[in-house]
Order: C-alpha cells, then structure tokens, then sequence
C-alpha cells in the first residue's frame, strides 16, 4: 500500500507516443499511454479519456522504458576503494547523493548494486526522499580473506575486519562455509535483494592478481544455497574462464566482467542459463583517466590485461547465446561515463541488442520480467521521452541525459521538459 511518504501518483495519460518496444527493437506509433499509481494501466491506439488526469500530446516523440544498469556501485565516490572504505560514515553516505542523482538523469530508473548499496539508500530513492534509481542493493559483497574484497595492505594486521561496519565499503571480508552462511544470512536480513561474492581476482583490489580463484568450492555453494533459500541468487565477479566455469558450477546465476572468457566457458554459460555482465566502460575510463584521478598504481597497471579483452568477450558470449545485460561498474569521478558502455555495446551488438540489455535482458537479471524495461500494461511507470530514434542514432541516450525531455519514475516525473 502506498504509504504518506510516497511520491504522489497522480494520473497521467500520454497522447500520441511513438513506442519504443525494446523485445522487438521497433518503433510503434500512434499509442497512448495511461499512468497511474506509479504504474503503466493501458497502452491502446485508441483515445483514452479518463477523469482527473494530466494529459499531455506527445507529437509522436520517442518513449522508451527507463534505463537499468546492472552493475554498479553506488556509494563508490573515489576510484581508490581501500580509501573509500575508510571514509566516516555520514560523510560516505552524503558522497553517494549526487553519484544517485546523477545516475537518474542519465537514464537509469533502475540499478543493481553490486556491492556497498543497502537497504537505507534502497528505501531513500523509493520513498523520494533522495533523487535517485530503485536500488537493487547487494549489501556488502563477500570476498575471502585476500581477495578481490579485501582491500587491507600487505603489512596490515590480519585482525577481524571492520570493513562489514562501514558505509563506504564495498565488501566484507569471510571464510569458511558457516561464515559464509552468516554472512549470507545478515546481508539478506539487511535488506540485500541478491548476493555478491568475489569469485576470482580482480583490479581494483591490492593483492589479488585477476587469475586467483576466489572462495573454495564448498563456500561458493554455501552461499548459492542460502540465497537460494531466501528466494534469491548470487551474483559472482569472475574473469577467467575457469573462474567463470566454476562459479556457474556451483549455481551462480550472473557473473560480473567475465571480461576473459573463452567459448568453453560461454558455451557452459548458456546451456546454465547464466547471465554475463560486461562492464567495458569501466576499463576504458580507468586506463583513460584512472591514474590521474587516484587510481592505486598497483590497479591500473592491471586494466590492461582486460580492457583489449573485454570487448571481445562480448562478441564470444553473444556468439554462445549468453544472455547478455547491462553493467558499467564506474567508480569515483568517472560515473560520469556509465551510458558510454551502450555506444561500445551498439558497435559490437547493435543499437537494439545495446538497448534490450540495459531494458529486458537486465530486468530478467532482476527478476523482474514485464514490471521493469518494457512499456507495457502493467509495468512500473519508469519511462524516458527522447528527443529522436535510439535505435537509430545511440547517441541519444548518451552523456548526461541532455537528450531526455522527460524522465518518469514510478510515475512522477523526475524531469520534464514536454
Ligand atoms: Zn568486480
Ligand atoms: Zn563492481
């Protein structure tokens, strides 16, 4: 039910739409489109007369459902994580407002996070408390000791680790199966839609070289079973092939980067039905700005090994039948960058296969098939109105959302320049 604090839902009916159906990658013309509640109750060419509402002609402008971004972290504000994680708390929560805000006016009525989101940042965006996209908030991506998650140096202390305490951590640190278990248990109990684990090595970490395995099998399969338990799944960072195989083993179902796959591991992929999200622009933005934005030393001389690889990936998982979705992974200063990954996406897949992962492909990662990246009867009202044919010119949905007039989320408008 919806409660005080909820936006107001008023209705709303939009004239003469040009549709952009995202599963077909056409344009359907001469519809109209009634909102109410915060959702989407009738799309029809025939006239929709309906009492009370706000009516507006649209002169067939191009609306297409809300952008979904699988991959990100939102309360990233530096490229330096292991700094980030030591950020006071308030302060670290204060830095991911305008990181929210300006994911929104991208595009994007929708995110997942894969690691340092919660509950409360989830809440503050629904509620319209915070500018922002629905939250789809891992909690703190597990990661073993060493691992992609651990962002301790070589001469800390290995005492237990704070980092599950602290707003601008990405990750905690956990071993061994009933720890694995508990943490499972608590990030689900605060909130966590999905869970993320460190399943091999990775960049933007200190001491984990990208060809380490991360978690024993046996961990792995812990935390599948208590997601699974709790009606959801587990999302892995992976990039080699064996680091992907093994996860998809032991029943994870999204694999994060998979930047180094080969066919093997594509081919295993698609007949487990795993999702694959890239993150190309991340790598980009990294060995283009990474070092004089803060990235560690240590981490850019990484990017390399991936970024020549990545693009690749995408082509090999596609040729598989990997259903691919959207994800950016941008950290820090270089948010900014987070609708570039569809222009390198469009290049490789086309504009309508960059468009269905980042609506379709990424709203059946989430779950949420028919509520979420389609514009259909009843959808969530999360719809952008743009100024041209994304299928036609990409650009159109890149940059900072300049090409918007108009950004619906859970049917109020967020920006609206009809
Ligand atoms: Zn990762
Ligand atoms: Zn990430």
């Amino acid at each position: 039910m919806p409660t005080s604090t909820e936006p107001a839902n008023a209705h709303v009916v939009l004239h003469n739409c040009t549709v952009l159906d995202t599963e077909k990658g056409a344009l359907v013309q001469g519809q109209n489109i009634l909102i109410a509640h915060g959702r989407i109750e009738k799309v029809s060419p025939e006239p929709i007369h309906h009492p009370a509402i706000q009516a507006i002609n649209m002169n067939g402008t191009v609306v297409m459902p809300g952008l979904i971004d699988c991959h990100v972290h939102c309360v990233a504000s530096s490229l330096n994580l292991g700094q980030n994680a030591s950020l006071p708390n308030v302060f670290a929560t204060l830095k991911s407002l305008p990181i929210l805000e300006g994911m929104l006016y991208r595009g994007f009525t929708s995110v997942r996070d894969a690691g340092g989101a919660d509950w409360s940042l989830s809440e503050a965006t629904r509620t319209g408390l915070v500018k922002g996209p629905r939250i789809f908030p891992a909690g703190k991506a597990l990661s073993q000791t060493g691992g992609h998650g651990d962002f301790r140096q070589r001469n800390d202390l290995m005492e237990p680790c704070a980092c599950s305490q602290k707003v601008g951590s990405i990750s905690r640190v956990v071993d061994g199966v009933d720890a694995i278990r508990r943490a499972v248990r608590e990030e689900i109990q605060k909130g966590a839609t999905q869970i993320k684990i460190m399943a091999s090595g990775g960049i933007a970490s200190p001491n984990d070289p990208i060809h380490f395995l991360g978690f024993s099998e046996d961990e792995i399969r812990a935390a599948v079973e208590e997601a699974g338990n709790a009606g959801t799944y587990v999302m892995a960072h992976a990039y080699t092939p064996e680091a992907i195989m093994r996860a998809v083993r032991c029943g994870v179902r999204t694999i994060e980067h998979g930047s180094l796959i080969n066919e093997k591991a594509a081919d295993f992929m698609a007949a487990a039905g795993a999702f694959l999200v890239p993150t190309t622009v991340t790598y980009e933005a990294l060995a283009r700005d990474g070092a004089k934005l803060g990235f560690p030393a240590a981490s850019v001389a990484k990017v390399e090994a991936v970024r020549s690889a990545a693009r690749l990936a995408l082509a090999i998982a596609e040729k598989a039948g990997v259903q691919v979705a959207y994800g950016s992974d941008l950290l820090g200063e270089t948010h900014s960058y987070q609708a570039d990954e569809l222009r390198i996406r469009s290049k490789i897949s086309g504009n309508a296969q960059a468009i269905r992962s980042a609506t379709t492909v990424a709203a059946a990662v989430l779950q949420q098939q028919g509520k979420l990246g389609v514009i259909q009867p009843g959808a969530m009202a999360d719809l952008l109105v743009v100024d041209g044919n994304p299928l036609e010119d990409i650009n159109l949905l890149l940059g900072q959302g300049a090409h918007l007039k108009a950004i619906m989320k859970d049917g109020a408008f967020v920006k609206n320049a009809l």
